[in-house]
């Protein structure tokens, strides 16, 4: 079968490709330029003919993917921005619900799709301010954010509220779409809904500078720990949840695969973290990393039940200490300390 990748030179869409690669499928990714394109073919030489690329340089446009979505089985959307550093929405708005929109369109002309798995993500589900000792899950939605920026406008509301809320919009669109469409298309939809995704990257970084947001921040905090402050409160305070980049790229695979799932969504949150968490299993892990407090525990963790990627998608997650030793390896390894 042969699948299809939205914005596959991402951090997220290079893993999500490399493992519908390692799981047999044939990928065909969609990037914005040739170069990012030629990088991955490279990367993935060991594939063959098995991963080609077609140029989607503006996936919001009218009939953005009509020619990607032709002889593919099945679509993994992650494309979307995914940045704090615009205060207008519509720099995200549009991009991740139009670009959503966009691709549903054009498969719903492609009988031959048969399931749509969207990178959604937990800002979905939870605003940026969670509520202590609630545990959220798939029923939840994050109505907040995007409310926030149409009462206040974007500047007052700010970036996290607007990339919030760019994630919502798209997921909602999604599902309206797909009711909308009920019983004229020939895919189901699947949404997966991962919070901070970390992990070891294998996508094009030109320059540290350019590093994705998410493992530009977590490079902060595990790897310059002046940026923390050393109080047991800073220290130990929730930061959020996160899941490894290879279980989100695995839940791809298994959403694809999944004959119990359909036009559902699928909370991929295994964990919470703090900056003590993220130094214990350093420390433990033979990476440098401050002391601080050993062993407290993470205060108000941000909490999913993610019981459902366990009973439906079979999901098995790599273990959390692994997983922060695994992450600030591979940031040693390609940008060198901080
Ligand atoms: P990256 O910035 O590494 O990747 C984003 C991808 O989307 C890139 O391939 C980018 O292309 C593409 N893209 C963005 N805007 C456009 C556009 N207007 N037209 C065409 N392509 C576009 O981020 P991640 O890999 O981290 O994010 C991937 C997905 O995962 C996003 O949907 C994000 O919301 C979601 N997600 C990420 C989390 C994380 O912590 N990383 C957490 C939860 C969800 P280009 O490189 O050319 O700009």
């Amino acid at each position: 079968a042969t699948i299809l990748v939205t914005g596959a030179r991402g951090f997220v869409g290079a893993q999500v490709a490399s493992q519908y690669l390692q799981a047999g499928y044939k990928v065909v990714g969609t990037v914005r330029s040739s170069p990012k394109g030629d990088y991955l073919k490279e990367l993935f030489k060991g594939y063959g003919d098995k991963f080609s690329y077609l140029i989607v340089d503006d996936i919001a446009k009218p009939g953005a993917f009509d020619v990607a979505v032709k002889g593919v089985d099945a679509i993994a959307h992650t494309a979307a921005p995914f940045h704090f550093n615009s205060t207008n929405p519509d720099d995200l708005w549009v991009p991740a619900r139009q670009g959503t929109v966009e691709l549903l369109e054009s498969a719903a002309k492609a009988p031959n799709v048969k399931r749509v798995v969207i990178t959604s993500s937990t800002v979905t589900i939870v605003p940026p301010k969670s509520t202590p000792g609630y545990i959220y899950s798939e029923k939840d939605w994050n109505v907040e954010s995007e409310k926030e920026v149409l009462t206040k406008g974007g500047a007052e509301a700010g970036p996290l509220h607007i990339y919030f809320a760019s994630k919502t919009r798209a997921e909602r669109a999604a599902w309206e779409f797909m009711e909308a469409n009920k019983g004229k298309i020939s895919f189901d939809l699947i949404t997966l809904q991962p919070p901070w995704i970390f992990g070891p990257s294998i996508h094009e970084v030109s320059d540290v500078k350019n590093l994705n947001t998410s493992l530009a921040y977590v490079r902060n905090i595990a790897l310059n720990p002046a940026s923390v402050g050393k109080d047991k409160e800073e220290l130990t305070s929730s930061l959020g949840a996160f899941a490894d980049v290879r279980d989100v790229a695995n839940a791809h695979v298994l959403a694809t695969r999944s004959t119990a799932a359909s036009n559902d969504r699928i909370t991929i949150a295994p964990d919470a973290f703090s900056p003590q968490s993220i130094y214990d299993a350093l420390n433990a892990g033979g990476i440098k990393a401050p002391t601080g407090f050993p062993g407290e525990e993470i205060q108000n963790p941000l909490v999913f039940d993610v019981s459902k990627s366990k009973r439906v998608l079979g999901i098995q997650y790599i273990d959390s200490k692994q997983s922060w030793i695994d992450t600030a390896q591979s940031l040693l390894d390609r940008f060198g300390p901080v």
